[in-house]
C-alpha cells in the first residue's frame, strides 16, 4: 500500500483571506503553491507514495476566514486519512539579513522530528539554504490538530536577497529536496 502524504501549500491565493507573506517582490502563496505541485508530481510518479494537495489548482480557496482555512486543510488530511502531513511556507523578517530553512514540529523525539530532520537535510543539500534547525512549537494549528506525523517547513526568507533568489529560481529544487528527505526517512533510494 502506498504511503499517503498530504501536502498543504500553506495559504490561499492573493486577494483572499489567509494569503501569505511578501518580500523582494515575491508572494509566499505563489511559491508554496508551485513547490507543492512539484512535490505532489514527484510523489505521485513514485509508486511507493500517493500525494494530495490542499490547493490542487491555483484558484482553490480554502475556508471563508483564517480559522476555517486552516481547519479545512486539517480536515482534508484527517478524513483521507493521510499517513503524513507536510505544510509548506516561506518566512519573512523585518531584518533582511535573517535567512535559512526552519522546520516546525509539535514535539521533539517523535516520527515528525525524524521526518523533519531528513527533509531539512534534503532541502539544504539540494538548494543550499542555511540549516536553522528543527523547532518545537505547539501553537501551529495544523501541527496540533492533524492526527498523523506532521511538519511545517519554512523553506526560506522572502525578505533575504539570497533566499529570495532561491525561492524565485529553484522552486523545483525545494520540492526535490523535500522528496529526497521523505525518501531518506523511509530508507528508500530515488525511484
Ligand atoms: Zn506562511
Amino acid at each position: 500500500m502506498a504511503t499517503r502524504i498530504f501536502i498543504d501549500q500553506g495559504h490561499n491565493p492573493t486577494g483572499f483571506h489567509n494569503a501569505g507573506a511578501t518580500g523582494n517582490g515575491l508572494l509566499e502563496q505563489d511559491i508554496t503553491y508551485q513547490v507543492g505541485i512539484y512535490l505532489a508530481d514527484l510523489l505521485n510518479n513514485d509508486p511507493r507514495f500517493e500525494a494530495r494537495l490542499s490547493r490542487p489548482t491555483a484558484t482553490t480557496v480554502l475556508g471563508t476566514n483564517n480559522a476555517t482555512s486552516l481547519a479545512e486543510r486539517v480536515r482534508m488530511a484527517n478524513e483521507w486519512p493521510a499517513h503524513f502531513f507536510i505544510s509548506i511556507h516561506c518566512n519573512a523578517n523585518p531584518n533582511p539579513a535573517i535567512n535559512g530553512t526552519e522546520i516546525y514540529i509539535f514535539q521533539y523525539g517523535t516520527q515528525s522530528n525524524w521526518l523533519a530532520q531528513h527533509v531539512m537535510d534534503g532541502i539544504v543539500q539540494t538548494v543550499g539554504t542555511r540549516n536553522n534547525g528543527i523547532r518545537e512549537n505547539q501553537t501551529f494549528y495544523v501541527l496540533r490538530r492533524t492526527n498523523m506525523p506532521s511538519i511545517l517547513v519554512e523553506l526560506g526568507y522572502l525578505t533575504n536577497a539570497s533566499d529570495a533568489q532561491k525561492l524565485r529560481d529553484n522552486q523545483y529544487g525545494f520540492a526535490y529536496g523535500i522528496y529526497l528527505g521523505i525518501l531518506g526517512y523511509f530508507g528508500y533510494s530515488p525511484a
